[in-house]
């Protein structure tokens, strides 16, 4: 009989795993099973072109449905596992059946993190939103009219690319972060205050360093109608036709854990992306996995990391080791505005800025001993290129001449 690989998750990951197994030739039967009823699909439109209502749903289609009857891809949508029997090599699904694998693997993704106040628990509210999914924008889509007031919970960027379609769509955006500044989990302040800059100037207004208290609703508790917050001691309602969360994501690693399966900040794999279990990989979103920069471990959430991963783990089933070597990188859109990071800036020394946060063109680079450690570059593609080489290669630069726009990233290697 064939070996069977089976995938659980039919997003990025996993759809780019299952036709890259087919495209390194492996013969064996591939199952891709997904809870979602589309096919894998792209998630990045849906805080940018696909709410926008520019990009149509089967443009976020990884690739066409007939593309997996053509790889020979048993695609089972609307399909969710419910538990792994690693004593049977046996999956539990929803439905009641079973269905046995030679190897696991989970692609599992994550979900929108839930704000907990107090009271929220027991209300089911129709104008309270997050953003993971195709179903989540559909859900959103007609509360998103010209002069609705949208309050914004969580400074990331999936909220601040929601802000920026908002905006465009004629409604009036308040935006509500913890801490001091925007992005401060993954920036540094001079990119946190360009953003800051460039949502300002189209009317999105701020509220930072503010906690939220609470949810105001109306008497039948099915809508929200504004957001309690305090700052600096001093308590506020913004009132709200809808509020959106972006507070983060959960890693789904419930199968992982139900199995007996190492769990920290998700599934703990290897640098082949395998568990303790040799016949469970993990990729993606959901996984726990050794930086080759930092020698700690990191949990990545972007498309490029998904798709590394993914070329991880097909070549670790096809029995070559191919260890995750990639450097991060990740971009964001807003207002028409590419923002491109490459790195980890975590420990940087130094923070070199070019252009100015009142032009389109920025750049931001941190390093550490000289030697680039990461970069966030608006507007400049082929400064981001040049910067990745720069993180990647590790090489000492002439940081005296960095600040300078006009002189190439590539002539300052030391
Ligand atoms: P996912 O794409 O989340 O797929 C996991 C799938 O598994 C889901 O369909 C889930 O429902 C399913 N699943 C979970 N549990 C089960 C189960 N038990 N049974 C069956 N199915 C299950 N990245 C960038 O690089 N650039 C961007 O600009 C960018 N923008 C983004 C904007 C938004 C709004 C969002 C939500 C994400 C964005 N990302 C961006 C992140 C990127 O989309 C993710 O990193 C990527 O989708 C991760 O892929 P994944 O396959 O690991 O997880």
């Amino acid at each position: 009989m064939d070996e069977r690989i089976v995938i659980v998750g039919a997003g990025q990951a996993g759809g780019e795993l299952a036709a890259g197994l087919r495209k390194q030739g492996y013969a064996g039967r591939v199952v891709l099973l997904g809870d979602e009823p589309h096919p894998p699909y792209q998630r990045p439109p849906l805080s940018k072109g696909f709410l926008l209502g520019k990009a149509a749903l089967t443009d976020l289609y990884l690739k066409p449905l007939a593309t997996y009857e053509r790889f020979d891809i048993e695609l089972r949508l609307g399909t969710r596992v419910e538990a792994i029997d690693r004593s049977t090599c046996e999956l539990a699904l929803q439905d009641g059946s079973r269905l046995s694998y030679d190897k696991l693997v989970l692609a599992t993704g994550g979900r929108a993190r839930r704000l907990r106040l107090p009271g929220l628990e027991s209300a089911t509210l129709d104008n309270l939103f997050s953003v993971r999914s195709i179903a989540d924008i559909e859900a959103m889509r007609a509360k998103f009219v010209a002069g609705n007031r949208l309050v914004l919970i969580g400074g990331g960027y999936v909220g601040l690319e929601v802000a920026a379609v908002a905006v465009q769509l004629g409604l009036r955006v308040t935006l509500l972060e913890a801490a001091p500044r925007l992005l401060a989990r993954v920036t540094g302040p001079e990119v946190s205050s360009f953003v800051e800059q460039l949502h300002r100037e189209r009317g999105v207004e701020f509220r930072l360093a503010c906690e939220v208290q609470g949810l105001e609703l109306d008497e039948a508790r099915r809508q929200v109608r504004g957001v309690r917050v305090v700052r600096d001691g001093v308590p506020e309602q913004i009132d709200a036709d809808l509020v959106l969360v972006g507070i983060g994501l959960v890693p789904n690693t419930e199968l992982a854990s139900g199995a007996g399966l190492a769990v920290d900040d998700g599934i703990v794999v290897d640098e082949y992306a395998c568990t303790a279990d040799p016949a469970i990989l993990a990729i993606g979103d959901c996984a726990n996995q050794p930086s080759a920069i930092t020698g700690g471990r990191i949990r990545l959430e972007s498309v490029p990391n998904a798709i590394e991963h993914a070329r991880v783990a097909a070549a670790t089933l096809m029995g070559k080791r191919e260890p995750y070597a990639a450097i991060p990188w990740f971009w964001s859109d807003q207002y028409g505005l590419k923002l491109q990071m490459v790195g980890l800036s975590a420990g940087y020394d130094q923070c070199v800025t070019r252009g100015s946060a009142g032009g389109k063109e920025f750049s931001a680079f941190y390093l550490k001993d000289k030697r680039l450690l990461a970069a966030d570059v608006v507007g400049r593609p082929a400064e981001f290129m040049a910067a990745k080489r720069l993180v990647a290669s590790r090489a000492e630069v002439d940081v005296t001449r960095m600040g300078d726009a006009a002189v190439p990233l590539a002539s300052l290697v030391a």
